[in-house]
């Protein structure tokens, strides 16, 4: 089959990007090309800025009611094409299209409805200053958008940022990962039909390097929302800092999935299994550093090892698929990269470690990786503290709540962290006491949109979800009117 080529997306029409280059993304079950996508440049991002910014004035002012009724009518889109957007983001990304089907193309869809709900049903603040008279708050868009976000979930993370920014009436202009870029530029046609005025959303594809810099780096365009690595974080801010931009920054993790002896055995077994290896353990809240308490470690480590030689790795598009491919020839590397090290620090491999013998035919060319579990490493070693972001986990015995908490915090991430406990006080104390943005409690990635979401640490700069990424998207004024 020929490559399906992409086309950037400016005013509402499909362009070539101006200097005319395009590269190769790969589907990574076969390890081949799959797709061409524009190699854009900062001509490109200066063309959507014109579209963006000639959008604003009209866009800015449209009611909410307006907003919220084509948001609504993107979300009834995205689920009438569920399944081509299901199929492609499966081949793009490598991940199993069960996954697609019931997490990223459904939450795609749900953050154009609950924004669309949100702009419609916030109130602002009021209050009477006696004797002068009294003060409200208004928010203003804020203008042009830049929106750049990461591979591992492509649509659910634009779209996360998508939804609140135009909800809010600000314009946009997007830069999706050059790994995954299909199911955004599949988003294209699903705005247009439903009706965003032209300029709203643009969507620039190409690299980090030249589009999504050029973006960072546009003197006119106030915001930046960045999902990505913590490095790529760094570089956004020290490139925006000569332009005082306001940044959202949703970076890596190193998660912690803390099991105490007292905890729901079977249910935090088979959660942490799904933490561990998930999309390839290719999702930023993946419970990569395994903590179980001693009286139970040999059983846990066990059953996991025993859970994940079950898990069924190979083509993505097959409906019993646990895990698929990892996204790219050299993110397999960099993860493979990380169990010989494992090894070299001590660290005993209890299963995986290699791509599966199993496969056959175009897929023995894929970038898959056996689900992997490593014990015996220290809380010092490069493994437990450095991400990996691949089916890799680490597991570790620990003796006491203070011990456990203590080397929990010993990281520079602070994304989030799983407690595995029967007993409420504890889960409380230690839910208090742990430096991650999201905590769960005998669960995992249960996202409730309406709750703040982000990092403290390196994971992280600012908060979205609900009305903090209301907060983001507007500028809060207070007016005083006098008596
Ligand atoms: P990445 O940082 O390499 O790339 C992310 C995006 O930034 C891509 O679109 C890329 O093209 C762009 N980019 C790269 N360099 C840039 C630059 N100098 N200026 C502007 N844009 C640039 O990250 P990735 O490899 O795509 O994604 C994996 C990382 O994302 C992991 O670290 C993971 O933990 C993190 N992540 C975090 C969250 C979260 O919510 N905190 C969610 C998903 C992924």
């Amino acid at each position: 089959m020929s490559p399906t080529i992409i086309d950037n997306f400016i005013n509402n029409e499909f362009v070539k990007p101006t200097e005319g280059a395009y590269f190769d993304t790969f589907n990574p079950a076969h390890g081949v090309p799959h797709a061409q996508i524009p190699d854009s440049t900062k001509p490109d991002v200066d063309l959507a800025y014109k579209a963006a910014s000639a959008a604003f004035p009209s866009w800015s002012k449209t009611s909410k009611a307006e907003r919220s009724r084509i948001l609504y009518k993107i979300a009834d889109l995205i689920d009438e094409r569920q399944d081509e957007f299901v199929r492609a983001e499966s081949k793009d990304q490598g991940k199993p299209i069960s996954l697609a089907k019931t997490v990223d193309i459904p939450r795609a869809a749900h953050n154009f409805r609950f924004f669309a709900g949100r702009i419609s049903h916030s109130v602002e603040e009021a209050g009477e200053l006696e004797g002068v008279g009294f003060s409200y708050t208004q928010r203003m868009p804020i203008g042009v958008a830049g929106l750049i976000s990461p591979w591992n979930l492509p649509l659910y993370l634009l779209t996360w940022k998508i939804a609140p920014c135009i909800a809010c009436g600000n314009t946009a202009i997007c830069k999706p990962s050059e790994f995954t870029s299909l199911t955004a530029y599949l988003l294209c046609s699903v705005l247009k039909e439903a009706g965003l005025p032209a300029g709203v959303v643009n969507m620039v594809f190409g690299t980090g390097m030249k589009a999504g810099q050029a973006l960072v780096e546009h003197p006119r365009i106030p915001l930046i929302s960045f999902t990505g690595g913590t490095v790529t974080g760094a570089k956004i801010i020290a490139n925006s800092a000569p332009h005082f931009k306001k940044l959202s920054l949703e970076l890596g993790g190193k998660n912690a999935n803390i099991v105490f002896a007292d905890c729901d055995f079977e249910k935090a077994l088979t959660t942490s299994l799904r933490s561990s290896f998930a999309n390839q353990g290719e999702i930023c809240l993946c419970g990569s550093r395994i903590f179980v308490e001693r009286p139970i470690y040999e059983k846990f480590l066990r059953g996991l090892v025993d859970g994940a030689k079950k898990l069924k790795v190979g083509d993505p598009s097959a409906p019993d698929t646990d895990l698929g491919a990892l996204v790219s020839k050299e993110h397999w590397e960099k993860v493979r990269s990380y169990i010989d090290l494992g090894v070299k620090e001590g660290g005993k491999v209890e299963c995986g470690g290699e791509k599966p013998a199993s496969l056959q035919g175009e897929f023995q060319n894929g970038y898959f990786l056996e689900p992997t579990i490593i014990s015996g490493l220290t809380p010092s070693c490069r493994v437990m503290r450095e991400e990996i972001f691949g089916p890799v986990v680490t597991i570790y015995a620990f003796d006491t709540e203070e011990e456990v908490v203590q080397i929990a915090n010993d990281s520079e991430y602070g994304l989030s962290c799983s407690i595995w406990t029967e007993n409420g006080r504890r889960a409380r104390r230690v839910a208090g006491d742990i430096q991650a943005g999201t905590v769960w409690v005998n669960t995992w990635m249960a996202r409730d949109l309406r709750m703040p979401f982000g990092g403290m640490k390196k994971s992280g700069l600012g908060r979205e979800g609900g009305d903090h990424s209301l907060d983001f998207y507007t500028e809060l004024k207070t007016i005083c009117l006098a008596d």
